[in-house]
């Protein structure tokens, strides 16, 4: 691995445990050029399923791209990072449980709202009108009616 102070190629692995419960490998690192030391983070790699957008085109699953519409739809809401991340987590495991390669966008969204719903039924609300675009207030108001009826549309 390259060291980020002088660029130079060798660099010597110093010492290494696992971190995060196992999840992760910590690295100290020297490098033999400027001796200057430095700590890397490994973990697994987990292929996630691409998504089929309703144009038919397929994209890479863009974990900061979601992160990014659950913190706009949580904003000025008591939610907590760590609730976000959490969330976060479940949709990719549930993602992979699907143990498809491809995946529509659509099942995304619905993920997405499934988890919002329990995090801030306002953030599920805000989610949901971007999401679904709802064209004008009565179709607001008639999901928001089934939210408090505890019976939540299934599909858009
Ligand atoms: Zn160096």
């Amino acid at each position: 691995m390259r060291c980020p102070f002088c660029g130079a190629q060798d660099t010597k692995v110093l010492d290494s445990r696992l971190v995060s419960e196992g999840a992760q490998v910590r690295r100290r690192r020297t490098c033999n050029e400027c001796q200057e030391r430095f700590t890397t983070f490994e973990v697994a790699e987990l292929q996630m399923p691409k998504l089929i957008k309703s144009d038919g085109s397929r994209v890479p699953f863009d974990d900061e791209k979601l992160r990014q519409g659950i913190l706009k739809s949580i904003e000025k809401r008591p939610v907590s990072i760590e609730d976000v991340e959490t969330a976060i987590a479940r949709i990719k495991e549930k993602m992979q449980a699907t143990g498809e390669r491809e995946i529509a966008s659509r099942w995304l969204g619905e993920a997405v709202m499934d988890q919002l719903k329990r995090l801030d039924q306002v953030a599920y609300v805000r989610f949901a009108s971007v999401y679904r675009s709802f064209k004008d207030i009565s179709e607001f108001r008639e999901e928001i009616e089934r939210l408090e009826s505890g019976n939540p549309k299934k599909e858009a």
